[in-house]
C-alpha cells in the first residue's frame, strides 16, 4: 500500500470485540504507525483514550494523566489516517449537536467515513477516559464504572475523530467518535459534549476502509458475536 495514501481510513480490531471484553492488545502502537498519522484508540485493557495526531501516540489515562505512548505498547482497537490538507471552515459558537451537523453539513452524505479535525478555543469541554481492566476482562458495559470524567472550560486544542455510517454499527461506533487534546496536553480523551467558542474544521472523506483483524488471537477466533447486543452496547457506552 502507499505510505501516503491519503484516501484510506485504516481500523485494528472492531467495536465490536470490546463488547464481550476482548480488550487484550492485539497489535503494537509501532505497526499502527505504519498506517497513518493521526487518529484515536485505546490502549491494551481500555486503558485510556489515545489522540494521534502528527504521528505521536497520546494517552489520556483514567486519572487525568496525559503522556506519549510507546512504539511496543498493544492496541485491542484504532483508527488511523494520513491526514492530508483540507481546506478549513471556521465555526463559531456551536454547541456539540449543532456541531455535527455543520460537520456533516461539510461531509454532504451520511454514508461515507471521514475525519473530523478541529482546531479552536472551547468554551466548555467535558470528556472521559476508561480505567485500565485487567484479565479477565469485564464487558463493554461494566467498564462504564471505571471511567472518569473531565470538564474544563476557556480551552485552546485539537479534536480528532471520524464520522461513521450508521450501516457499519458494530464495526464502528456510528455518527461522530471524536477525542480532544488540549494544547497545553493537560486535558483531553473521548469527547462526550462541547461548546466551540471558534475553531477551524477540516473534512477528509474517505473512499476506502481497510480493517484490520486480529486473526491469530484466540478469543477472538472463539467468540460468538450477537450483534443485536453489541449494537445496543456500543450505542451506551460511546455515547
Ligand atoms: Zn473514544
Amino acid at each position: 500500500m502507499n505510505k501516503m495514501n491519503t484516501e484510506t481510513l485504516y481500523q485494528h480490531g472492531t467495536l465490536a470485540m470490546l463488547v464481550p471484553g476482548l480488550l487484550a492488545g492485539t497489535l503494537s502502537v509501532a505497526d499502527l504507525l505504519k498506517h497513518g498519522d493521526t487518529g484515536i484508540g485505546t490502549l491494551s485493557g481500555l486503558n485510556g483514550e489515545l489522540m494521534i495526531i502528527g504521528g505521536v501516540v497520546y494517552q489520556m489515562a483514567a486519572d487525568g494523566q496525559i503522556r506519549v505512548v510507546g512504539p511496543k505498547e498493544m492496541v485491542p482497537f484504532a483508527n488511523v489516517h494520513y491526514a492530508k490538507q483540507e481546506p478549513t471552515t471556521k465555526l463559531t459558537n456551536v454547541d456539540y449537536a449543532q456541531f455535527q451537523q455543520a460537520a456533516l453539513d461539510q461531509i454532504g452524505t451520511e454514508n461515507i467515513f471521514a475525519a473530523v479535525t478541529v482546531t479552536g478555543k472551547f468554551t466548555r469541554m467535558h470528556t472521559r477516559a476508561v480505567g485500565e481492566q485487567v484479565s479477565p476482562y469485564p464487558t463493554l458495559a461494566a467498564t462504564a464504572e471505571a471511567q472518569q470524567e473531565f470538564n474544563a472550560t476557556a480551552i485552546d486544542g485539537q479534536v480528532v475523530g471520524y464520522f461513521s455510517p450508521e450501516l457499519y454499527a458494530g464495526v464502528v461506533s456510528p455518527g461522530f467518535h471524536l477525542h480532544f487534546l488540549s494544547s497545553d496536553h493537560v486535558m483531553g480523551g473521548h469527547i462526550l459534549d462541547f461548546e466551540l467558542e471558534s475553531g477551524e474544521i477540516a473534512i477528509q472523506p474517505f473512499q476506502n476502509f481497510d480493517l484490520h483483524l486480529p486473526i491469530d488471537n484466540n478469543d477472538f477466533r472463539r467468540e460468538h458475536f450477537n450483534s443485536r447486543q453489541v449494537i445496543a452496547d456500543i450505542r451506551k457506552a460511546e455515547h
